[in-house]
């Protein structure tokens, strides 16, 4: 259960790219070529560059490209926990004697339980990323695909919470009902 390890991991660890006060670039206003925030004219076109506004831009694509690869990571993570159920249900039916010695009911209870644990820690992090970066006013298509993937993981993984959550619910019923 290594994977599941990983994705448990607390949500500081998403921040793999470290501190971005090191990218100092930004896009020249006027050609829109990638500068040095710190020079006094474009080296592209010559234009005049404005410095508290070059700060502001260049901490603006810094945050982007943050929020860009926060969302690369959370969506690499949601497709380890995807493949996780068919490698488990693959898994139970190449040993059938397993489910026996365990019964049907157990199995079913363990199967809910490991999809609840792997997927709870994913509306968090889709809600603090949304909190921290959905406010960018980036209009690159990077970021409005990071925005798109986020919205996946997070409705992806909060449906899966409410129905493996609901049927372990059911499946703990049934067999308190039945003892
Ligand atoms: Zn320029």
């Amino acid at each position: 259960m290594a994977e599941e390890l990983d994705i448990n991991a607390p949500t500081e660890e998403l921040n793999f790219d470290g501190p971005s006060e090191d990218l100092d670039v930004f896009d020249c206003p006027k050609c829109g070529q990638t500068i040095d925030a710190s020079a006094d004219v474009c080296r592209f076109c010559g234009a005049k560059i404005d410095h508290a506004a070059a700060q502001k831009a260049a901490h603006l694509l810094a945050r982007v490209d943050q929020a860009c690869s926060d969302a690369s990571y959370l969506r690499n993570a949601a497709v380890i926990m995807l493949c996780l159920p068919p490698g488990i249900l693959v898994g139970l039916s190449r040993n059938p004697r397993f489910i026996q010695h365990v019964g049907f009911q157990n199995t079913l209870i363990g199967f809910c339980i490991v999809i609840l644990l792997v997927s709870s820690p994913f509306p968090l992090w889709t809600l603090r990323w949304w909190r921290k970066y959905a406010s960018l006013t980036g209009g690159d298509d990077d970021f409005q695909n990071a925005r798109k993937v986020i919205k996946a993981v997070g409705t992806g993984t909060a449906a899966a919470l409410l129905t493996f959550g609901s049927l372990l619910c059911l499946v703990l019923l049934f067999k308190f009902a039945h003892t």
